[in-house]
């Protein structure tokens, strides 16, 4: 079973929750992105500003 949850802030893909997984990560400002934006987001911040 699937449930919509909503769309990717970044890229505006449709998330799903499947069997109780979500196929994505919603953060605390409750904005709801795919694995694809969250781990191109991951990268960004683990670069040490130079
Ligand atoms: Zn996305």
């Amino acid at each position: 079973m699937a449930e919509l949850v909503g769309e990717c802030a970044g890229c505006k893909k449709d998330i799903y929750c499947l069997d109780g997984f979500l196929n994505g990560v919603v953060t605390k400002d409750k904005e709801i992105f795919c694995f694809e934006c969250i781990d191109s987001n991951d990268e960004k911040e683990k670069n040490p500003q130079s």
